[in-house]
């Protein structure tokens, strides 16, 4: 039986005072029945870190560079996340493959790097607008899978996000049956490559306007395991909507 997630994407967002917010958050679920995970900017890691270092919300950095370490100035490895305190990393999330031109490649040389320095890794893919009305989402999917997960992972280290392009931040989401479609072709697709047994104990996550007022009804679509949330994980109150829909 997969755990249920509960993941914030914090993205270029919050200042110190901001961890108001994962107090809040921590006092409200002191018990949760699902994992918690929130990505600040990495300048909060390791304070935020220290704000729930009584609470099993984990935190996670949002992007990781490929080499160990070395002339990359602005840039972070896997292994000073971890070293800040941080247990996952997002990779591939959208923005990184549209902002820094991220392709498949580098966000599985990324992944490799995160693993091998012992975090886990939320790997993000998600088709565009044009994608999707063009009738190729699937096959987008398809590739970006193929390309973008390391040949070695397990349910326990991995996590895909599925998050449409056109769903972030726009309050357009997907039908459930869009939603449906294609997390159980991730699903099919995770089970051939990795077999029955770790194909079926990855977490999938949907992500894209996810609110408290949706949450439940897209909890509720098969192959859907929790949330990578934006927008509404920055407000305690809006996160703990979603959190309690799970
Ligand atoms: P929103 O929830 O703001 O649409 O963002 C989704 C997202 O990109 C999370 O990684």
């Amino acid at each position: 039986m997969r755990r249920k997630l509960a993941a914030g994407n914090w993205k270029m967002n919050g200042l110190s005072a901001q961890l108001a917010e994962v107090e809040a958050l921590c006092a409200a679920h002191p018990d949760p029945k699902v994992d918690l995970l929130i990505a600040p900017p990495a300048t909060l890691i390791s304070s935020m870190v220290v704000t729930a270092s009584d609470h099993p919300l984990a935190v996670a950095g949002q992007d990781c560079h490929a080499q160990e370490s070395g002339a990359h100035t602005g840039d972070i490895s896997a292994a000073m996340l971890k070293d800040a305190g941080a247990s996952h990393v997002i990779l591939g999330h959208s923005e990184r493959r549209e902002d820094h031109d991220e392709s498949d490649d580098d966000v599985r040389g990324k992944a490799r790097a995160a693993l091998a320095a012992g975090l886990k890794v939320v790997i993000c893919i998600g088709e565009s607008l044009e994608e999707r009305e063009a009738a190729n989402t699937l096959d987008i999917i398809a590739g970006q899978l193929a390309g973008s997960l390391p040949d070695v992972l397990t349910g326990e280290n991995t996590v895909i996000a599925y998050e449409p392009i056109w769903a972030i931040g726009t309050g357009k989401v997907p039908t459930l049956g869009q939603i449906g479609d294609v997390h159980d072709f991730i699903r099919t697709k995770l089970e051939g490559r990795f077999g029955e047994g770790v194909g079926r104990s990855i977490r999938l996550l949907y992500g894209g306007s996810v609110k408290p007022s949706n949450a439940s009804d897209i909890f509720a679509v098969s192959n859907v395991d929790g949330a990578l949330v934006g927008g509404a994980s920055l407000k305690a109150s809006d996160f703990s909507g979603i959190i309690k829909a799970l």
